[in-house]
């Protein structure tokens, strides 16, 4: 495993869509290990492929606060969201800052895990904002892009994702 570089943002793969997974390979597998290292070393809650730099549809996410438990989205869509929440959100893809987005309270995703096996998972409150915030990178799109006012800056590092 290795820990690989965060692009941040102006970096023009940041804004590209991405390309579907139909099938594990050796490579995937292990941009997948790097990816969920590569989280956890930013003390992210997830990140998308993107954001290092390769253009496929995947995302890792975790926000437990105890032992880590990594959840692998490949190809995720999200097919329900309901209710609303408004909060800080930050992205390790632009370091520093936090903005004021709102996104569902819920949602359900389908996607394929580590094993393309197909799956169903449902999120509330930070998964289903941790959710919504990696499927847009897949589509190129920051929370910068849906942010109430300027960004601010901050100092902590966590809860960037
Ligand atoms: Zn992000």
């Amino acid at each position: 495993m290795a820990i690989r570089n965060i692009r941040i943002e102006g970096d023009a793969v940041l804004r590209k869509n991405c390309r579907e997974v139909t099938e594990m390979t050796p490579k995937i597998a292990e941009l997948i290990e790097d990816m969920i290292e590569t989280m956890y070393e930013a003390n992210g809650v997830g990140l998308a492929a993107p954001q290092v730099g390769v253009l496929r549809n995947i995302v890792v996410i975790d926000v437990s606060e105890e032992e880590p438990d990594p959840i692998v989205l490949i190809n995720p869509e999200i097919i329900e969201s309901s209710g609303e929440q408004t909060g800080d959100e930050g992205c390790l893809s632009l370091p520093g800052k936090v903005g004021v987005v709102t996104r569902p309270d819920y949602v359900k995703v389908r996607a394929r895990n580590e094993h393309m096996e197909e799956i169903e998972l449902e999120g509330t409150e930070l998964l289903a904002r941790a959710i919504c915030h990696e499927c847009d990178h897949l589509k190129g799109i920051l929370y910068a892009d849906k942010a109430e006012g300027p960004l601010k800056e901050v100092k902590k590092e966590s809860e960037e994702s």
